[in-house]
């Protein structure tokens, strides 16, 4: 039960001065974004945003998978999402090996085969996107009224450039 006692103690800190209690949970600035889990993406404050202005869906590579577009059309209908943000970076785990490197490489570390774990790479980080920006452009229940755009974020600039 100890393994977590200092992130607990540091969320007594952070709840002591609460601010966003009684929330509706909306995304207040209209914005969605679908970016990679990579420590190095702050999503917030790469765009002038705070808490409870976006809403953000993460995974390896920042792909617009079914969880992802599940998680837009709710955005979109029930949590005022009008303009959405798909975002990879430059230097991505999923974007610069192959399956079967991930595979080895996590094969080593766990000491064991991991050769049935699948990994979701990225053979070409251009085309993923325009597909996954697609995907969510030509989705039945995101209307054209949505403004969908493709972004590369890059982690030794901080800056962000539109792709589509
Ligand atoms: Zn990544």
């Amino acid at each position: 039960m100890a393994d977590f006692d200092d992130l607990l103690a540091a969320n007594r800190d952070f709840a002591s001065d609460f601010s966003l209690g009684g929330f509706d949970g909306v995304a207040h600035a209209g914005v969605a974004i679908v970016t990679c889990m990579d420590s190095r993406i702050d999503p917030l404050g790469m765009l002038g945003l705070k808490p409870g202005d976006a809403k953000i869906f993460r995974n390896p590579g920042g792909r617009v998978t079914e969880a992802a577009l599940e998680a837009l059309v709710l955005g979109v209908h029930l949590l005022r999402v009008e303009r959405v943000l798909v975002v990879p970076h430059t230097r991505c785990a999923v974007a610069s090996n192959t399956e079967a490197e991930l595979r080895a490489r996590v094969s080593e570390s766990a000491g064991q085969d991991a050769s049935w774990q699948r990994f979701h790479v990225v053979d070409d980080q251009a085309r993923a996107l325009a597909e996954d920006v697609q995907k969510v452009r030509s989705h039945p229940l995101i209307p054209d009224t949505v403004k969908v755009g493709g972004f590369l974020y890059d982690v030794d600039s901080g800056l962000l450039e539109q792709k589509i």
